[in-house]
């Protein structure tokens, strides 16, 4: 499809979201290119501490705002209490639910290494969706046990989707210890058990960290009550970990539009992993035909000879034909298939049944399809299989599955290339069901 470039439409950034073209912040898009920025996860059985948990690490960065910090001491003090951490959490939350637009200062908090996004839990109703539909994207997770009640329901439950969405980085930390008097044996105990349990579920944890989230006790400060612990706090551990960078992988240039400006064509798109460079020979997925980078053109830049994953970016090519969907690569590392197996997430309130038709749309591709086999179904709850080799998927179920498709598409397993690697599938229009391709 052509249509003329609005400039006045990416002048700000709704402007980019309601284009398509330019959908991302660019503030976060060069974040996290200079691993300025770490978008977290905080998991755990409810009660277990997630909001203390973020209180403190809020309040011991002096995160929060003076005046917001005021109104929770003198909100505490009322109650007879020291500060109560788990009130800034649910104050944020308060507000974020509201739809208050809150300056951004208030959402994450940061250390001398960079800053720290946290993301919704996975207890949450649109945590799912929003991880494999990408709207975040989290580098690193914290996973809370209380060490008075061990691992629960929900503790299982959260691991079993931090492994399905691929998180590899995760501190597990072992909260409440002022409970036990900071014992060491209690803590070795349960630093046992956690460790077999996750090794079931393919997550290995970066560190086993013993704290005490209402008291600061390894949070923000090494404590002297926990010295026999020589791994690092919390903080330590979030500084140590990686932020997700994909400029190392191959070139992914999802084709989201053709645009005609003053007689040329211009390839719009977002490049989700590599290096686009200008002069560059690349192949059009999933043809394989060939092709070459013209020139780059960046709002309000010129001259650009390379282009790294994260910009939105536009580009004139050799040749003509290129059309949305299509996918640029410097080399054709990716799969090109009809059949795709997959991990899916179904999220609406009806069944699916194996072969009602469904429309696949992974990064700016959109073939028809539909589930052809169901090899097992779980309950992410319990993470126990429901049932092999099925013929429906049940609400709020994971599958295991195989799609068939009614054309070719190029994809990439999840772990290698986030992007090329998560769809939607869609039904009559709407998104019913989310997944990752292993
Ligand atoms: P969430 O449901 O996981 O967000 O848990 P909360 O942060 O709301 O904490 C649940 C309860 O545990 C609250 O009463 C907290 O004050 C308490 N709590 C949290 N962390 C600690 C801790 O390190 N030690 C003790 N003794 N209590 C804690």
């Amino acid at each position: 499809m052509r249509r003329s470039f609005d400039y006045a439409a990416v002048t700000n950034d709704e402007g980019y979201a309601a284009d398509g073209a330019f959908s991302a912040a660019w503030q976060e898009v060069a974040d996290r290119m200079e691993e300025r920025s770490l978008h977290i996860v905080i998991a755990g059985h409810v009660d277990h501490g997630k909001s203390t948990l973020v209180g403190r690490l809020f309040y011991d960065t002096g995160s929060l705002p003076p005046e917001k910090l005021e109104e929770i001491k003198k909100a505490s003090e009322l109650q007879g209490k020291d500060v109560e951490f788990a009130y800034i959490m649910d104050n944020l939350e308060e507000e974020r639910e509201r739809g208050i637009t809150i300056d951004i200062a208030h959402t994450f908090f940061s250390t001398e290494k960079r800053r720290y996004v946290i993301i919704d839990a996975p207890g949450h109703k649109e945590f799912l969706k929003n991880m494999i539909s990408g709207a975040s994207q989290a580098g690193a997770a914290l996973l809370l046990v209380d060490i008075s009640q061990g691992i629960r329901e929900q503790t299982l439950r959260h691991c079993y989707i931090l492994g399905l969405i691929g998180v590899r980085q995760v501190a597990v930390l072992v909260n409440k210890m002022d409970l036990v008097g900071y014992s060491e044996d209690a803590f070795h105990d349960i630093e046992k058990e956690i460790g077999s349990v996750l090794k079931r579920l393919g997550i290995t944890p970066a560190y086993v960290i013993p704290i005490s989230a209402i008291k600061g006790e390894n949070v923000a400060k090494k404590s002297e009550k926990l010295s026999w612990h020589t791994g690092p706090t919390v903080l330590e551990a979030l500084d140590s970990f990686t932020a997700l960078k994909v400029e190392d992988k191959g070139l992914r240039f999802p084709v989201q539009d053709i645009y005609d400006i003053d007689g040329k064509s211009i390839v719009v798109g977002r490049v989700e992993s590599g290096v686009l460079r200008k002069g560059q020979s690349l192949f059009i997925l999933p043809s394989k035909a060939g092709t070459r980078v013209l020139e780059i053109l960046k709002y309000l830049e010129d001259g650009i000879t390379e282009a790294p994953s994260g910009d939105c970016i536009g580009i004139t090519v050799e040749g003509d034909g290129l059309k949305r969907g299509d996918i640029l690569v410097d080399a054709v590392t990716s799969t090109i298939t009809d059949s795709v197996r997959a991990n899916i997430f179904w999220m609406v309130d009806r069944d699916y049944k194996i072969g009602v038709p469904l429309t696949f749309k992974c990064a700016t591709q959109e073939v028809n399809g539909r589930i052809e086999k169901i090899y097992r179904r779980f309950d992410p709850a319990s993470v126990e299989i429901v049932e092999n080799d099925a013929s429906i998927i049940k609400p709020a179920e994971v599958a295991e599955v195989e799609i068939r498709l009614e054309k070719t598409v190029a994809v990439d397993s999840f772990s290698d290339i986030p992007e090329m690697g998560r769809f939607v599938l869609e039904h009559a229009g709407y998104p019913v069901a989310g997944g990752i391709i292993i």
